[in-house]
């Protein structure tokens, strides 16, 4: 891409995420915008870094652990989201490296971050996966399940346990999913509503939408093609 483009991007993504919330009569801090640097080299990051972004999400344990170690020695107030489906063997070094989980989805992670927790001595904020599709590759708590998961974590964790986030099927209107997810979270009392990537961030955000995780309209389109989902 050429120099500024990102940069660029963040600033067209910012305008569209004020006027959406103009729209929806919600104030513009009301949404944060997590910046998907998913299979982006480095230097991408930086430059999203230098535009003033702070907040990014990584879907893999692995690629995180190479990136951002290296980038919070310079930008110590950055913030990682790991949003992809978590294996439990992962927990201790997503624990170590993220702010906040995105994808808490099942009893056996729970578990697993909870020991993960105690050996370091701290863990994430921690958002539940919804799979509000009920899409067999999909993780996320089955949506007949999920009240019932939701109750369970936020006993477990108390207040680690900030929201909800869901990814719609690619296939269908995601207005729907947006809506169940809203619905859910307020349900619950959960502030966080982690829902919109670049196609439909700014439906998500009319919907309810207190996260919107962007990646290829920041970074353009990613260099290799992804081994699963979304
Ligand atoms: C890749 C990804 C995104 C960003 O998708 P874009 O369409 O590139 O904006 C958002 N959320 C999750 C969970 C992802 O895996």
């Amino acid at each position: 891409m050429t120099k500024n483009a990102i940069s660029d991007h963040l600033k067209q993504i910012h305008q569209k995420i004020r006027q959406a919330c103009l729209k929806a009569q919600r104030p513009e801090e009301s949404v944060s915008l997590v910046a998907v640097s998913k299979f982006h080299p480095i230097d991408s990051v930086k430059e999203a870094l230098e535009a003033g972004q702070r907040l990014f999400g990584e879907n893999r344990v692995q690629e995180a652990a190479e990136k951002f170690p290296l980038l919070r020695k310079d930008w110590p107030d950055l913030r990682l989201h790991i949003i992809g489906g978590l294996q439990t063997n992962k927990a201790l070094e997503a624990c170590r490296l993220a702010d906040v989980i995105e994808t808490l989805d099942r009893p056996a992670l729970s578990e697993a971050l909870d020991k993960a927790a105690q050996k370091l001595g701290r863990l994430p904020d921690l958002l539940i996966q919804v799979n509000t599709g009920d899409e067999p590759q999909k993780s996320g708590i089955a949506r007949d399940d999920a009240d019932q998961f939701i109750e369970a974590s936020m006993k477990h964790f108390g207040p680690s346990i900030k929201g909800l986030m869901a990814i719609p099927p690619v296939h269908e209107p995601s207005g729907p999913h947006f809506r169940l997810l809203a619905e859910m979270a307020r349900r619950h009392g959960l502030e966080t509503v982690s829902m919109g990537m670049s196609a439909d961030f700014e439906a998500a955000i009319a919907e309810g939408a207190t996260m919107v995780r962007v990646g290829s309209a920041i970074f353009g389109t990613r260099p290799v093609k992804e081994p699963h989902q979304v």
